[in-house]
């Protein structure tokens, strides 16, 4: 594979991402790098750990400027507000934002700190400059929420969104589809809710069961594939209808308010994560590094206060890896990527890469054009399908 050009760092955007593990139970269909919150003085030591981690990788954000900043986890709401606030302080000292930097909070309902009131907690979010909420709903049928063992009631997530929205402008409503004992009504239900909040993003997955996950011990009677489809029809069109533009697999939005921190994954941009089981990749020297940090949370807080290797390190030369994570991620865009982009953001040659962009057009999964590569609908449905293609062969 040949290569021609440089990755040029202070052209790729960064972003950064804070890992806050925690949840006050794991529910079953989880495979995210969550925890069961045992003992509130956690907060304190990961805090500190996160802290020393910032400290320690300064150099990474050396001569650039951070676009995005998401706090995820686990349920980030139940850190207290004074922690998220040393965090905040830490964060400034240590880099420079862009103009309009978007910074993200995710939430669950009802796992407030208990310190703090839901509109106290909201209010000093807003303070410190979180300027985006995202809200772990899933659906708002009391049945459906039982089904996938989430705690919250739908009165409860209703009046937490409605503190949510009294403060925050910019909001995203995760949702679920694909639920055992869901159907078409139900999903109908959960659209017409979340109109109500008139929220300009939501993210609406399909609930999928993943091997680990208490779900794929324990598999539930799931909807018909059939059933399965309708619902995710009805939801791309009953969205649309109310002006969520599909641009992703999973995300609609209102206009100009796609989230811009996932944007910045799915067009490859860098990023740095900080916290247990946090992902980086950052451009430097023609190289793409990653590194992946040891996912359990009282593992590295022990390594990181014992200044022992808590994160694995791996870099890429532009070449048949870079070219499959570039596509993992940016053929789930539905306007896919500018070939410039494709470009800039790999260090590949997109005239060297013909043979695989040209099997995936005879398969009608992309079209290509002049300037740009865009999946088709059946590249959309079929995502696996495309990705296959530009799987490496030692992949396999
Ligand atoms: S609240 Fe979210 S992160 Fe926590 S266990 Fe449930 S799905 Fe996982």
């Amino acid at each position: 594979m040949k290569n021609k050009r440089m990755f040029r760092a202070e052209d790729i955007p960064l972003s950064l991402y804070i890992h806050l593990p925690w949840c006050d139970k794991k529910c079953p269909y989880c495979d995210f790098n969550s925890h069961l919150l045992r003992d509130q003085n956690q907060f304190e030591e990961y805090t500190g750990a996160l802290i020393s981690q910032l400290r320690g990788w300064s150099e990474l954000f050396k001569n650039r400027k951070i676009k995005t900043v998401y706090f995820g986890g686990g349920t980030p709401n139940l850190f207290p507000i004074d922690l998220v606030e040393t965090l905040f302080k830490e964060i400034h000292l240590a880099m420079d934002f862009e103009e309009d930097s978007e910074i993200s909070f995710e939430v669950n309902p009802l796992n407030m700190h208990r310190n703090s009131s839901i509109e106290e907690y909201f209010f000093g979010l807003n303070h410190l400059g979180v300027n985006r909420i995202s809200v772990g709903a899933q659906s708002f049928d009391d049945i459906s929420l039982k089904k996938i063992g989430r705690t919250h009631s739908p009165a409860e997530i209703e009046l937490f969104l409605m503190e949510v929205c009294k403060i925050f402008t910019n909001v995203n409503i995760d949702l679920m589809y694909g639920l055992p004992g869901q159907n078409q009504i139900k999903v109908r239900k959960d659209i017409d809710t979340l109109k109500t909040f008139n929220v300009t993003h939501t993210s609406y997955y399909q609930l999928t069961i993943e091997p680990g996950t208490m779900f794929y011990s324990n598999v539930p009677k799931l909807p018909s594939e059939d059933v399965i489809w309708d619902m995710y029809s009805l939801i791309t069109n009953e969205l649309a209808r109310n002006g969520y533009s599909r641009y992703e697999v999973s995300a609609y939005s209102k206009d100009g308010m796609r989230c811009q921190h996932n944007m910045n994954y799915w067009e490859f941009g860098d990023y740095i994560g900080i916290g247990a089981g946090a992902h980086s990749k950052i451009t430097k020297n023609n190289l793409m590094e990653r590194r992946i940090v040891i996912s359990n949370p009282v593992n590295y807080v022990e390594k990181v206060q014992s200044n022992n290797q808590f994160f694995k390190k791996t870099s890429h030369l532009p070449g048949a890896e870079v070219l499959f994570e570039y596509i993992l991620n940016a053929s789930r865009l539905t306007k896919g990527f500018e070939i410039l982009d494709f470009e800039n953001r790999t260090g590949l040659e997109f005239s060297n890469e013909q043979e695989k962009f040209c099997l995936a057009s005879e398969k009608g999964l992309i079209d290509i054009t002049l300037d740009k590569v865009i999946p088709t609908k059946l590249g959309l449905n079929f995502l696996n399908n495309l990705q296959e293609i530009f799987t490496p062969i030692n992949s396999y």
